[in-house]
């Protein structure tokens, strides 16, 4: 089956081969990595070196930490607040971009003042494109500007240029950013935000294990009322094992950063993932059945909603691609229609047996 799912979504086959060969037996320790101590050094090993393939990856300066925490993502929109609102500054700014940095900017008014300074909605709850940063009102006296780069559920994708980030921290704030959903699909620089941050079911493993790029001089700016385990300094200090850590999910990630090292890092990543969402959008564009509506710039490469023009054919659609082995299409509620989330574990030919079948259902339901 190829699965289209947004999240937790498909793992490339290698890597569950790989986990599945070593599930009760883990280098010759005669156990599974779930069932070891975290603090041994065999395990220690495992956590080390993803950590050391992620920096690799994603060419990540050593100035910013990589931790592996928990609570998802959406424990992280409490996390961050808790984490970056506790000095003199306890104002937060956020783009509001889709359904998830909506979210993020609800979360975060628990935890001090959180401003938006641009907005994308229609009105009727659609999102069609990234706010222009010319747009943005920036606060004087913000903390930290929080943006989703990758709205999953919208299919709205975007990244800050230097001058950006440049703008922001003449300010003394700085972007952070919820990339769940398309961390490692291609290069980045890390250097443009202070903090970025994610769940890992999509790009990266299974859900569960949650990443936290943050810039050092960022680790010390807690609210006292920050949970300890949650509380950077800590987790960052500790290795990431201030607490006992995911550890299957975390070996698995480091199974995946292996994978992607193995295949050309991001780079090559990102010219596969091109051509993937390429094939899916003209496939959309040049027909009379399927719509995307986002503005061609801002059209994600990792999460594809479409809709069927008429939407009566809707379950029709989804029962013929389950039965071609297509699954994980419905779109998700907010939205309706159908979502292909193509993300790295996505190979090219699933798209081309996703095109295939639009195509043929296109063809068999014209009017
Ligand atoms: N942020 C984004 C961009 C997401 O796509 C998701 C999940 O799909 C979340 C946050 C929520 O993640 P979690 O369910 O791990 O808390």
């Amino acid at each position: 089956v190829y699965n289209f799912s947004a999240g937790p979504a498909a793992l490339p086959l290698p890597v569950l081969q790989k986990m599945q060969a070593e599930l009760l037996d883990f280098k010759g320790t005669g156990m599974s990595v779930m069932e070891m101590s975290h603090r041994g050094t065999v395990f220690t090993e495992v956590l080390v070196r993803a950590r050391d393939t992620l920096r690799r990856l994603l060419n990540i300066p050593s100035n910013y930490h990589i931790l592996f925490m928990q609570g998802g993502a959406i424990g992280e929109n409490a996390i961050v607040p808790m984490n970056l609102l506790g000095g003199e500054r306890t104002v937060s700014d956020h783009v509001i971009s889709g359904a998830w940095s909506i979210k993020t900017q609800k979360e975060a008014g628990k935890y001090g003042e959180s401003r938006i300074i641009a907005n994308a909605d229609d009105g009727q709850g659609r999102f069609t494109y990234y706010p222009e940063p010319s747009s943005w009102q920036l606060s004087d006296n913000s903390a930290y500007v929080a943006i989703c780069t990758n709205e999953t559920i919208h299919g709205v994708e975007w990244y800050p240029s230097a001058e950006l980030t440049a703008r922001i921290e003449a300010s003394g704030s700085f972007l952070v950013s919820d990339m769940s959903s398309h961390i490692l699909s291609r290069p980045l620089d890390v250097s443009r935000y202070g903090v970025i941050y994610g769940g890992a079911q999509k790009n990266i493993g299974p859900s569960g294990v949650t990443f936290v790029i943050v810039r050092d001089d960022l680790l010390d700016r807690a609210q006292a009322i920050c949970p300890s385990a949650f509380t950077w300094r800590n987790v960052a200090d500790n290795d990431s094992m201030f607490n006992t850590p995911p550890t299957l999910g975390i070996y698995c990630a480091g199974l995946v950063f292996e994978w992607l090292e193995a295949n050309g890092g991001l780079t090559e990543m990102a010219k596969i993932n091109d051509a993937k969402a390429k094939l899916l959008y003209d496939t959309i564009d040049n027909s009379r059945l399927y719509r995307n509506d986002v503005q061609p710039t801002y059209r994600s490469c990792m999460n594809v909603p479409f809709f069927l023009n008429d939407e009566s054919l809707n379950q029709t659609f989804l029962d013929g691609a389950l039965a071609a082995g297509l699954a994980g299409l419905k779109g998700h509620k907010m939205v309706g229609g159908m979502r292909a989330s193509i993300y790295n574990a996505v190979s090219m030919e699933a798209v081309q047996a996703l095109v295939a079948y639009m195509q043929a259902f296109e063809r068999q339901h014209a009017q």
